[in-house]
């Protein structure tokens, strides 16, 4: 997978991608970032690339041309035309789902506005795609593209030490994932659940499988509209949820 980001500040982008394990993917080869400077393709003398809008208001708009010609000097070099995403609080909210469907990608590029954002006319010319990271706005476009990268990243394969790790997380299967220990057995009195020391696989799958339903019903019930569940595990969510009018109704009752 190769991103290329561009953006008034590669600094800010390089920084933050370059540690941990997105930069062990970069050191072995699997993912390439480049992030490509918009002011470098200014014509104008004091490496200006914003100007008030037309039509008045406050702040300043990114211009069109340094855009443009970012993007278009990128495709020369490469030799393809790939996907542009512009990452703006206007578009589709990004989620596991797209991030899997963008993890086929080979290229990618992500367009960084900043100030009031970009002139439409570049938008209107190269952007494929519009992303947002959620409602509400931010100063520039460069930490929503890397959320994405690094959700992305996470997909191509070699890039986690155990590809499984991926498939069984948090939003597969439109669940969230089951509560996950580690050692010691016992910490400030809280006892390890005894199913995940028994060394039975069946009986810890059937477990972090309710576990993962009962999280979802709790705290992302929204969720489970598409959630893909066994017919046993449909009556589970059925029994859970007449346990929770119960509740319900009890604390009312108080
Ligand atoms: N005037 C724009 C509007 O109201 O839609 C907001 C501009 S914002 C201050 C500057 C830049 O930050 C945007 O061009 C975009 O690249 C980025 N940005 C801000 N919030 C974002 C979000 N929630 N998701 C993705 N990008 C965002």
């Amino acid at each position: 997978m190769n991103y290329h980001i561009l953006t008034l500040f590669p600094e800010m982008v390089l920084d933050g991608l370059n540690t941990s394990i997105i930069g062990r993917a970069v050191d072995k080869g699997l993912l390439s970032i480049e992030a490509v400077n918009i002011r470098d393709y200014t014509k104008e003398k004091h490496g200006h690339v914003d100007d008030a809008p037309y039509g008045g208001g406050a702040g300043m708009v990114m211009q069109a041309a340094p855009v443009c010609d970012a993007y278009e000097d990128l495709c020369r070099k490469i030799g393809k035309r790939p996907r542009v995403l512009y990452m703006t609080p206007q578009g589709r909210v990004f989620n596991q789902k797209i991030a899997e469907e963008l993890s086929s990608e080979e290229d990618l590029v992500f367009l960084c506005g900043h100030y009031e954002g970009i002139d439409e006319r570049a938008l209107e010319r190269i952007v494929t795609d519009y992303l947002s990271i959620g409602d509400y706005v931010l100063t520039g476009g460069e930490l929503p593209a890397m959320v994405m990268i690094d959700c992305i990243s996470r997909l191509v394969p070699g890039v986690l030490n155990n590809d499984d790790s991926a498939e069984i997380e948090s939003f597969h299967d439109n669940l969230l994932e089951y509560p996950q220990y580690t050692r010691p057995e016992v910490y400030e009195g809280m006892r390890v659940p005894e199913v995940l020391l028994s060394g039975h696989h069946k009986n810890i799958e059937t477990w972090r499988r309710q576990q993962s339903i009962k999280r979802t019903l709790e705290r992302r019930p929204d969720l489970l509209a598409e959630a893909n569940l066994t017919k046993r595990e449909q009556q589970y969510l059925e029994e859970l949820r007449r346990e929770q009018k119960k509740e319900l109704a009890i604390s009312e009752e108080l």
